[in-house]
C-alpha cells in the first residue's frame, strides 16, 4: 500500500500512541480553517475528523438527509472510533458538519468542545478583526483545557513548523506543474491527508525525505492533465481511477487540499492577528465565495499554470455548499472554454459508472489536445 494511504489508515492509532507518548490533548476538527497553529503552541495535536464509509445504522436517527461527509463522520463518532479525541473544534464554515458538532456534544457530555465563529465574508471590512478576537477566545479555552499558557514562543514555533509544512508541500505541487510529473495525484491526495492527521514537525521530516525521493525519481510518461475542482474528499480512488485510464491529476482546487496550504501565516508583533490574516487570506472555501468572488479567478489561474487539459468538477451528493457554488464554477469555465465534466459522487466512488463518465471525458479531450510531444507529433494517446 501506498505509504501515505497506511498512514491515513492508521491514523487512530496513530493519534493515540501520540497521547500515550506525549501525555497531550488530542483536538479533531472540522471543516478546514481551523487555525491548528494555536492547537499546536498549546501542546496539543490537532487532526482533521475524516469520513470513511463504513456500516452505518446510526446516522439517520441524527442527522437525516445530510451529505454522506457528515453522516459518515456521525457514524464514526458515535460508534466510538474517535474514542481518544479529547477536544472537538468545529470551525464555522458548513452547516451540515455544524449538525456532527452537535450530535457529539449532545453524546459525550465529557467531550471538551468549542465552535470557532469564522466570517464568511472574510474580505469584509471588520472580519480580520473580529477572527482575530475569536481566536484569543480559542486561545483562552485551550489554556483552560490544558492548565497551560500559551505563549508567544510556542506560538512563533508552531507557526514556523506550520509555515515550513505549507511551504514543502507547496514545493511538491511545484514539482507537479512539470511537463512530465514525478508524482500522480493519487499519491498526493494521499499525502494532503495523512498531512491532516499527523504531527507537523514529524510530517516535515517526512516530506524533506520524500523531497529528495521525488527529485531523484524518474518521470512518469505524458499523460493528459486534470485539475480536480469540487467537495472535500477523504480517499484517492478518484485520482487512482483517473490514473488508471491514462490520465493524471495534476492540481487539485479542493478545500482540504490546495486551498488548505496556497498561503503562509506573514509574522507580526500580534501574533493572532497575524493568523486571523492567514486564514482569512486563504482561497476561498465555496461557503465563503460569495460577496467577494475569488474561486473561479483561483480555479482559472490554476489551471494555467498546471497547464491543465480539463476539469473534473466533482461533488458530493447534497453538499449545499459546492451545490450553490459550482454554477460560478461553470460560468467561468465555459467562458473561456476550458473543458470540463461534473458528476456527483458519495464518499464512496461508483467506479463502473464513474469510468464510463471518465473514459467518455477523456474521449472527447484527446482529439484536441496539442501540448503532450509537441505541435508536429502524431497524438498517439
Ligand atoms: S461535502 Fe459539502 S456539505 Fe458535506 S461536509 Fe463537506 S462541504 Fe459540507
Amino acid at each position: 500500500m501506498d505509504r501515505f494511504k497506511q498512514m491515513i489508515a492508521d491514523r487512530h492509532e496513530y493519534a493515540k500512541a501520540w497521547k500515550k507518548k506525549t501525555g497531550g490533548l488530542v483536538v479533531g476538527y472540522c471543516p478546514n480553517y481551523m487555525p491548528e497553529e494555536l492547537a499546536y503552541a498549546a501542546g496539543m495535536l490537532p487532526i482533521r475528523i475524516m469520513a470513511e464509509q463504513k456500516p452505518d445504522v446510526v446516522s439517520a436517527k441524527w442527522i437525516y438527509a445530510s451529505c454522506y461527509v457528515a453522516k459518515n463522520m456521525t457514524n464514526m463518532l458515535l460508534n466510538g472510533e474517535y474514542d481518544y479525541m479529547d477536544a472537538f473544534v468545529h470551525v464555522e464554515d458548513c452547516q451540515w458538519t455544524f449538525n456532527v458538532f452537535e450530535v457529539a456534544s449532545n453524546n459525550f457530555p465529557s467531550l471538551l468542545t468549542h465552535y470557532l465563529f469564522t466570517p464568511d465574508y472574510t474580505e469584509g471590512p471588520i472580519a480580520k478583526d473580529v477572527f482575530r478576537s475569536e481566536l484569543n477566545v480559542l486561545k483562552g479555552k485551550f489554556e483552560a483545557w490544558t492548565g497551560k499558557a500559551v505563549t508567544e514562543e510556542a506560538l512563533d514555533k508552531a507557526i514556523e513548523i506550520y509555515n515550513t509544512n505549507r511551504r514543502l508541500l507547496r514545493q511538491i505541487y511545484e514539482m507537479r506543474r512539470f511537463y512530465q510529473t514525478k508524482i500522480l495525484g493519487s499519491e498526493m491526495m494521499n499525502l494532503m491527508l495523512a498531512n491532516q492527521v499527523t504531527d507537523k514537525a514529524e510530517m516535515n521530516k517526512i516530506l524533506e525525505d520524500f523531497i529528495v525521493e521525488l527529485d531523484a525519481r524518474a518521470p512518469y510518461d505524458d499523460r493528459l492533465r486534470l485539475m480536480l475542482v469540487g467537495s472535500e474528499t477523504f480517499n484517492a480512488d478518484l485520482e487512482e481511477l483517473v490514473e488508471s485510464l491514462g490520465a493524471n491529476v495534476v492540481v487539485d482546487e479542493l478545500d482540504n487540499g490546495s486551498s488548505n496550504i496556497w498561503n503562509d501565516v506573514v509574522l507580526h508583533k500580534d501574533r493572532l492577528m497575524a493568523l486571523s490574516l492567514r486564514y482569512m487570506g486563504r482561497p476561498h472555501s465555496a461557503m465563503k465565495d460569495s460577496n467577494w468572488r475569488r474561486r473561479p479567478q483561483h480555479i482559472f489561474e490554476l489551471s494555467e499554470d498546471y497547464m491543465v487539459d480539463g476539469v473534473l468538477v466533482v461533488k458530493q451528493l447534497v453538499c449545499q455548499a459546492h451545490g450553490s457554488d459550482n454554477y460560478a464554477v461553470w460560468k467561468l469555465l465555459r467562458e473561456r472554454n476550458i473543458p470540463f465534466h461534473f458528476f456527483e459522487r458519495d464518499t464512496t466512488l461508483p467506479l463502473d459508472e464513474t469510468r464510463v463518465r471518465i473514459e467518455s471525458f477523456l474521449s472527447m479531450l484527446r482529439p484536441g489536445v496539442t501540448r503532450i510531444r509537441g505541435w508536429h507529433q502524431p497524438l498517439g494517446i
